[in-house]
């Protein structure tokens, strides 16, 4: 079977995908969510000219020359704002936030006055229209001011509070199973301390990387390899409770590798691939209906890998995010490394920040597909493209820094 590259794998899996429906939440619960249509303010963000310091709020022309005395008519605070007009010769004395009255168009800092009593002079130059926010010059009613497709921040929120939306429409989160698959396989704490045992670990760091993009998981437990059990795992999984059905292990074709003939019965249509990248060739893709299956290598390094490379961009494709990802960062390269084969290999690397502020990637010394401490330990994916030729200590390279 010819290899299929990375990005073929990746067009495949996630074309034709789009959000699966819209959803509102409240504005604080929707950091990390995608926008489902652009959000436009509902207000004038400062809603009138406001004062950035504490001070008295003046004519500008008033004060052109050092000193300058002016009268002080009235207080203006955040919530509280002056109701008459500031005349010339006057001030009124304000706070920050609080509306700049009628008549004055700056403000000067309280620093630069001194009061006796109703009396104000300044002490020091201030330029005219200094210390005022105007009007909408942070954003203005009825503009656009966060766009669809955006994977919302914590900053992005708090814009979204301010343009005055109580909750935000965002694209539902994806409902994901895992399966796991494999004779050896036993739970934390749950064997018999048998050497034929490996404790499961695929489904935490899947789970992870899935809920961090946005999916709802359930892991759906060990399966034994026997058909009919996982036959009877994934006929659940496909019921329609779930969008999205991901494995780890049994995508090889040994005897024991059952998930693809028990997918294929349960009637997904399935294509099984062998992709170019290391770690982790093999790469089951299909549907059955509305439901998507994935069906991830074994190892745990690969696994997780193909997680970062597959399952993270379909979860966030399916919420019509415009940055499914994944998305590679500069660094330099630590070490010499040898020209590279025909699969796009993403090495484990730590990172070092040198002196110069420069980040270089530093390849751990066994990239072995199945050893957790190196993955563990590891701070990125350092991405080396086919056919990528010999790389030398300072190199520019492309990591995926680990999000988590
Ligand atoms: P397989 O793809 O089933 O042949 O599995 C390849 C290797 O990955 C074997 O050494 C398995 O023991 C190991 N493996 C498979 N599934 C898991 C899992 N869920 N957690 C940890 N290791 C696994
Ligand atoms: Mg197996």
């Amino acid at each position: 079977m010819a290899l299929m590259t990375v990005e073929e794998a990746t067009a495949l899996i996630t074309s034709g995908v789009s959000a699966l429906g819209v959803e509102d939440v409240p504005v604080q619960a929707a950091a990390g969510r995608v926008l489902a249509r652009d959000l436009a303010a509902r207000r004038t963000q400062p809603p009138a000219d406001m004062s950035a310091m504490d001070g008295y709020a003046v004519r500008g022309a008033d004060i052109a020359q050092t000193p300058a005395r002016l009268a002080v008519i009235g207080e203006s605070a955040a919530g509280r704002p002056f109701a008459g007009t500031v005349g010339a010769g006057q001030a009124v004395r304000i706070f920050t936030g609080a509306v700049v009255p009628e008549g004055a168009d700056t403000v000067v800092i309280q620093e630069n006055v001194s009061r006796e009593g109703d009396t104000i002079t300044t002490t020091a130059p201030t330029a005219a229209l200094r210390n005022v926010r105007k009007r909408g010059c942070d954003f203005s009613a009825d503009a656009p001011g966060l766009f669809a497709g955006r994977r919302l921040t914590g900053r992005d929120i708090m814009l979204a509070a301010a343009m005055d939306h109580a909750t935000v429409p965002v694209a539902r989160r994806p409902r994901v199973a895992l399966l796991q698959t494999g004779d050896e396989l036993v739970l934390p704490g749950q064997g018999t301390g048998n050497d034929s045992e490996i404790v499961v670990s695929n489904a935490f760091g899947l789970a992870e990387l899935a809920r961090r993009a946005g999916a709802d998981v359930t892991d759906l437990g060990l399966i034994k390899d026997d058909l009919a059990a996982i036959r009877a795992v994934v006929a659940r999984a496909l019921s329609g409770e779930f969008d999205l059905v991901v494995s780890s292990g049994g995508a090889s074709v040994g005897d024991h590798d059952l998930m693809a003939p028990a997918l294929k019965a349960e009637g997904v249509d399935l294509s099984v691939h062998k992709i170019a990248l290391r770690p982790g060739k093999p790469l089951m893709f299909g549907h059955r209906g509305t439901v998507r299956v994935l069906g991830l290598p074994g190892n745990p390094v690969s696994s997780h890998v193909c997680g970062m490379v597959y399952l993270v961009p379909l979860i966030r494709a399916l919420q019509g995010d415009s940055r499914p990802g994944p998305e590679t960062v500069p660094a330099r390269l630590a070490a010499d490394l040898p020209p590279n084969d025909v699969r796009r290999d993403f090495m484990r690397a730590t990172l070092e920040r040198r002196a110069d502020g420069s980040i270089h990637a530093i390849p751990c010394t066994s990239q072995d597909s199945a050893m957790l401490s190196i993955l563990s330990a590891a701070d990125c994916l350092l991405v080396r493209p086919p056919f990528a030729p010999a790389g030398r200590v300072g190199d520019p390279c492309e990591i995926i820094p680990f999000a988590d």
